[in-house]
């Protein structure tokens, strides 16, 4: 059976880890070939490597890039363009939540500077390369394959909610990839080329557990999910496949929630 994905070629950013890694893997089994992109090389080429022995009929590259760096995302887009021929897809998942990003008063310009560079400009170069590669995509349609492709964006729930736990830069940044990507869907509906932003809720990944150190910091958090549990990378994974195939063909300029109930919470269950 053709996997949902079959002939298509995805861009990952962040993908040594947490969302972006779940997100290589399952991208790749249901037939995509993949460029994972990291920071951390190490961490991509061992997903590579993990993907290229599970799935041989697919290929999967991986390729060090800042995306906090305009000309590190366009040289990986091109490098997926160069060695699988087009570009399907582009999931601008990487992001950084740093230790010393507090509330409006303690909050530093540099933590500030950096975390949008990162969050919010990263995702913006990645919007647009991927732009212009999709435009340019081949026609093949023995193999269900057009112009056009989809943008796939993470932003986070604390877009939607405020937390009394502060983290500004990080807050202040995922609002703006939020913001970005309605506009741009609107921007590029007429061309084939859909924007959709992720809002995960808190998970089980070491950007959160990191910072959640203790047992007080995670029970802070824990009275506030509906379901009573962090949840999982590859849960978002699964998400993700559906905004990148063709699945969710009529949605464009949506905040995708996928957050255990989160955003819809009042009162939760004890
Ligand atoms: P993670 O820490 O497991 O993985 C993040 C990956 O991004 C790492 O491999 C890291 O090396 C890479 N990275 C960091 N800075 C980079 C840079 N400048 N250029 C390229 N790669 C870089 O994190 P995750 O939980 O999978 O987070 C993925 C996305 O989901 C992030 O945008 C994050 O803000 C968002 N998110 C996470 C949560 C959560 O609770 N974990 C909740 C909401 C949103």
């Amino acid at each position: 059976m053709a996997g949902r994905l079959q002939n298509k070629v995805a861009l990952i950013t962040g993908a040594g880890s947490g969302i972006g890694l779940e997100s290589s893997i399952l991208f790749a089994r249901e037939g995509a070939n993949v460029l994972l992109v990291d920071i951390n090389i190490e961490a991509a080429e061992k997903g590579a490597a993990l993907i290229t022995q599970r799935y041989p009929n697919v290929k999967a590259l991986a390729t060090k890039a800042d995306v906090g760096k305009e000309a590190d995302i366009k040289a990986a887009v091109d490098k997926a363009v160069n060695e699988f021929g087009r570009l399907d897809v582009m999931f601008n998942n990487a992001g950084i939540m740093h230790p010393a990003d507090d509330n409006a008063l303690n909050t530093e310009e540099h933590i500030w500077d950096l975390t949008m560079q990162i969050n919010l400009k990263g995702v913006w170069w990645g919007c647009k390369y991927a732009i212009l590669a999709m435009r340019e995509n081949p026609t093949d349609e023995s193999k269900g394959l057009h112009t056009g492709g989809s943008i796939i964006n993470t932003a986070s729930f604390v877009a939607i909610v405020g937390a009394a736990t502060p983290q500004l830069a990080y807050t202040a940044s995922k609002g703006g990839v939020l913001a970005m990507t309605r506009e741009l869907a609107m921007v590029h509906a007429r061309e084939g080329i859909r924007l959709n932003s992720l809002c995960p809720g808190p998970l089980k990944t070491p950007l959160l557990m990191d910072f959640l150190n203790t047992a007080e910091k995670r029970d802070r958090r824990m009275i506030h999910l509906p379901m009573g549990r962090f949840g999982e990378a590859v849960e978002l994974a699964k998400a993700a496949l559906f905004l990148a195939s063709d699945d969710s063909s009529y949605m464009t300029g949506t905040d995708f929630n996928v957050d255990g109930g989160l955003t819809s919470a009042y009162v939760t269950p004890i």
